[in-house]
């Protein structure tokens, strides 16, 4: 399951303490973070402990009215339980003048109206992801700022406000969350014709009118399973590759230097030959500290 609410929250720590038992009694497994401006969860249990969490978040006045987007799986997605207390639920950095979703946010488009607005001339799609996110998968002719970190986004967009201006501005991401406060954010920069898709890539890529029509590739989750299709048209593509061969690849394997671990794109070929390093700096960082070991040995 994956969700969001952005809806204020009093007393946050003990909010936290009671959704950890009721997880915890559930047998649940996941990230969740828990903010005063709300909640968003990434869960995976077996499906009447699923159900009975839903139902008691639905009977909650504090929880009420939040849209689950459910996939069903064999097992876990996650290894474990994660419950933790943030300032925001996804940050801006926008420090003393961030604002609530509650009160600014782009326009919702249903993938309906997604699908038809993306194709209009006028209109820029920006990706609200990282660019690992985006390798795997994105909308075609979509844009992703050339920034490392979700909160480095306002600067990007002040940077390049002649890109932006008199452009009706679409915004997407895997759920939504970080297009609320996103889209939220580029019409008090001025914007007036700012959009973001409801429910993010995934609920386009449930969607039984569209079937994923204009995204290529996969899209990232952040759990076991990495990637989840969209595009259900018979016309997907893989638009990544394989970082030693070039071969059309969407797997995403681990760099084996444990200090670096970056997640880069390997065929199953490749990481048999032992090449699955993400570069030859980690495969040469690799030999230098086997050899270290070994000599501590002699
Ligand atoms: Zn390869
Ligand atoms: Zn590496």
């Amino acid at each position: 399951m994956l969700y969001y609410l952005y809806r204020h929250l009093d007393d946050v720590a003990g909010y936290l303490e009671e959704h950890r038992r009721l997880c915890s009694q559930l047998g649940l497994r996941g990230r969740i973070l828990i903010a005063e401006e709300g909640l968003n969860g990434t869960v995976s249990g077996e499906t009447p402990m699923t159900e009975r969490y839903m139902e008691t978040l639905q009977r909650d006045t504090r929880t009420q009215g939040i849209e689950f987007k459910i996939d069903p799986a064999e097992a876990h997605a996650f290894p474990r339980l994660s419950i933790k207390l943030r300032e925001e639920v996804v940050t801006l950095g926008l420090g003393e003048d961030d604002f609530s979703p509650v009160t600014l946010t782009g326009e919702h488009l249903s993938p309906l109206e997604w699908q038809h607005l993306m194709n209009d001339e006028d209109a820029i799609m920006i990706d609200a992801r990282n660019q690992y996110e985006w390798e795997l998968g994105h909308f075609d002719g979509a844009l992703l700022p050339q920034v490392q970190h979700f909160r480095e986004l306002p600067e990007w967009v002040r940077r390049n406000r002649s890109l932006l201006e008199g452009k009706k501005i679409l915004t997407y991401c895997t759920g939504g969350i970080r297009c609320e406060k996103f889209s939220g954010f580029l019409l008090r920069e001025g914007f007036e014709e700012v959009y973001q898709l409801e429910g993010g890539i995934v609920s386009y890529g449930k969607d039984a009118l569209v079937q994923g029509e204009g995204f290529s590739g996969r899209c990232y989750v952040f759990d076991e399973r990495i990637g989840v299709d969209v595009n259900r048209t018979g016309k997907n593509r893989v638009i990544s590759s394989c970082h030693h061969c070039g071969a059309a690849c969407d797997r995403y394997v681990n760099c084996s230097w444990s200090r670096c671990n970056r997640q880069y794109f390997c065929c199953a070929g490749c990481e048999t030959d032992a090449l699955h390093y993400c570069s030859d700096v980690c495969a040469r960082a690799e030999v230098v500290s086997m050899a270290a070991l070994g000599n501590e040995g002699d």
